[in-house]
């Protein structure tokens, strides 16, 4: 016998139920992002190996062990499924002469990601972002409306326990000074170091100061840090960023280890992080990248952006009481007969012109079964057309909700009188009345 075939581990099927309230959610984002003025972009979700190579780096976690990359069987050439989108988006808006044709950008992007990690609670190998960046600002007032932004999102969204925690890489000469310190000092300890730090050591120090294992939290507490390696120029910068979130009443915390796991980013840095969702707390992170766009053989071009988690977003919304309704349709339509048939079909055409959401019975099925599928599908009003009422081209009209009995119109009257009903349900529904 044939097993069934299931979905790809870690990747997910998202059912009506919750596909409803992913589209409510995403319905919000929009929104919020127009109120900043942020414009949609849409890359592909495959593009060729090199690019994450030379934006992520190649000594990343990310690259070392979790992308999904193939040949293409048809012409030899090395493609991966996007493990995330800033790199895309960049190499569209180099591609398209964006910012040199344009000027500054502020753009948004959503759609799956995918990364080979062991499956877990918030930890899946298909994933979503929405992610933002912007291209052609050099200053921290950039940086500071990403943080915003979040904040108000979080707000809107009625999210509790989202902290921010920011740091700064400084600048590449920065960083490669509190480098050497950093090797020296961990050079030092390198018995207590496990497996991951000894590999790490000399081709990416810093990400040894984000280790999760507890043995070692100690030691990299201990290690020089890149505060006390920052010029006067980033030192500014990161002091401007938080007197804006001052300004906002929006709380931080400096963490000194926050280092980000992909090689692009400078300066400021930050994450949202949640006590909420167990070990994957954090929903959303980003940061400043000005070296990316010249890396990816574009002109100089300062940036920042951040991404959020979508199913670590929801499970929290979901946390805070945030689940969305079923969609219902405003008007469910049973029939009985050929004739009847027809004219349900004209009686919903019109409706839909009109702008009603329309559920039309599709089957056979007595009136009985008809009308108890109508309640089921949580319609406030039912069409109801027999033989009777198609001879006579009148439709019955019937609240599923409100009070009132059956009533007959005229086809012509139909919009109208669905209107009424509804209307008459709505200022029910908030007490207005
Ligand atoms: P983590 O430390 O949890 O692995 P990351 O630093 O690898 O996160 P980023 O590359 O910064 O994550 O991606 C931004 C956001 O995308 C994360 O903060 C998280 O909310 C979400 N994310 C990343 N990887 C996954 C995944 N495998 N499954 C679900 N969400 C993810
Ligand atoms: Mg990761």
């Amino acid at each position: 016998m044939s097993k069934t075939l299931q979905a790809v581990r870690g990747m997910n099927d998202i059912l009506p139920d919750d596909a409803e309230t992913w589209e409510h959610f995403e319905d919000l984002v929009r929104d919020w992002l127009k109120s900043y003025g942020y414009r949609p972009i849409r890359m592909p979700i495959v593009e060729p190996t090199p690019l994450f190579k030379r934006a992520i780096g190649e000594v990343t976690d990310i690259v070392e062990k979790e992308m999904y990359s193939f040949e293409d069987a048809l012409n030899g050439e090395q493609l991966t499924l996007r493990p995330e989108g800033t790199a895309s988006c960049v190499r569209a808006a180099i591609q398209h002469n964006l910012v040199a044709g344009s000027g500054p950008q502020r753009l948004y992007y959503h759609g799956p990601m995918f990364r080979h990690e062991r499956p877990q609670k918030g930890r899946y190998r298909q994933f979503h972002q929405i992610g933002v960046e912007a291209l052609g600002f050099t200053g921290p007032d950039i940086d500071a409306e990403h943080i915003m932004m979040c904040a108000r999102l979080w707000d809107d969204l009625g999210l509790e326990d989202v902290n921010l925690e920011l740091n700064s890489l400084g600048s590449a000469e920065e960083r490669a000074q509190h480098r050497a310190a950093l090797i020296a000092y961990l050079e030092q300890h390198q018995a207590r170091l496990d497996e991951d730090g000894k590999r790490r050591l000399y081709t990416n120090p810093l990400r040894i100061l984000d280790t999760k294992n507890p043995e070692l939290q100690d030691l990299v507490e201990a290690a020089p840090r890149l505060a006390d390696y920052l010029g006067d120029e980033s030192r500014a910068h990161f002091q401007a960023v938080q007197v804006l979130l001052t300004d906002a009443g929006i709380p931080f915390r400096i963490n000194h280890r926050l280092v980000r796991g992909l090689d692009y980013y400078n300066r400021t840095v930050f994450e949202w992080v949640t006590t909420r969702l167990g070990a994957q707390g954090t929903v959303c992170a980003g940061g400043r990248y000005d070296g990316l766009v010249e890396q990816l053989g574009g002109k100089p071009t300062p940036a920042a952006g951040f991404a959020m988690g979508v199913e670590r977003l929801l499970a929290l919304w979901r946390e805070s009481g945030g689940e969305s309704d079923r969609v219902r349709p405003d008007v469910y339509v049973a029939h009985l007969g050929e004739q009847a048939r027809r004219l349900a079909f004209r009686a919903a055409e019109s409706l839909r012109t009109h702008g009603f959401a329309v559920l039309l019975h599709c089957g056979e099925g007595s009136f009985k079964s008809q009308m108890k599928k109508a309640d089921a599908s949580g319609a406030a009003v039912a069409l109801v057309i027999g033989e009777d009422e198609a001879a006579a081209g009148e439709i019955g009209l019937k609240p599923l909700r409100g009070p009132g009995g059956q009533q007959r119109i005229a086809l012509e009257a139909l919009p109208e009188a669905v209107a009424g009903l509804l209307y008459t349900e709505e200022e029910d529904d908030d007490g207005s009345v």
